[in-house]
């Protein structure tokens, strides 16, 4: 069965001898969309104690199993589609700093949400990327489970592969669920990493005109 298939909304055959029989509409089944995954997720509310039969919880590992498929879309979305054909030669070696692009991702130890900003900069050596697929490269790495200092790490890797660039230079700025709802319950911290390529790294003035340029 694949994800495509629509089901027909199954009814019960009407009881003529009950007057409840009318209203008995059996589960629609007319939307499937990952069979063995919702069946996890059904488990998983029995095992918290919920019913997932109730009105407002029939639909939910439908809608989970949608929602997570998105939240990991990263994982299966190749690159070349991200940048294709958004490469364009320059001369150009100023610096291009894209500020301010959010991101939402899931923390990998408790599935929670991490969200926040990252500020991406590059210098070119002779390519530039059209700006709007910077923005996409970070959601490629949000989309997963992730750690910040990786998300960080893996989008300055992949934009000096991309761009062939003299520096990459990225700061992402995060409040993550974990902390907040559990654990120590820090509603207000912010969680800083950064992650510096080429000239950003081997140049202390590059980095302190980048960092100037972030600086909320
Ligand atoms: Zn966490």
């Amino acid at each position: 069965m694949t994800p495509n298939d629509s089901f027909a909304v199954v009814r019960a055959p009407v009881d003529t001898t009950s007057h409840y029989a009318v209203d008995i509409d059996v589960r629609t089944a007319d939307e499937v969309y990952d069979p063995a995954f919702e069946i996890i997720i059904e488990q998983m509310l029995v095992r918290l104690g919920e019913d997932p039969e109730r009105e407002g919880l029939k639909r939910t590992p439908l809608r989970v199993a949608k929602a997570l498929d998105f939240l990991t879309s990263g994982y299966t979305t190749p690159m070349e589609s991200v940048v294709n054909n958004a490469l364009f030669q320059s001369e150009s070696e100023d610096m291009v700093i894209v500020k301010d692009i959010e991101f939402y991702s899931l923390c990998e130890h408790h599935m929670l949400p991490f969200f926040g900003r990252v500020h991406v900069a590059y210098v070119p050596k002779d390519k530039i990327i059209g700006l709007s697929k910077i923005a996409r490269v970070v959601d490629v790495f949000a989309r997963r489970l992730q750690v910040q200092e990786r998300l960080t790490n893996q989008i300055a890797d992949a934009m000096m592969e991309i761009l062939e660039a003299r520096g990459v230079g990225v700061v992402a700025e995060a409040s993550h669920f974990c902390m907040m709802m559990r654990g120590v319950q820090k509603q207000n911290s912010s969680t800083i990493t950064s992650a510096m390529r080429g000239s950003f790294r081997d140049d202390a003035r590059t980095r302190a005109e980048f960092m100037s340029l972030v600086r909320p």
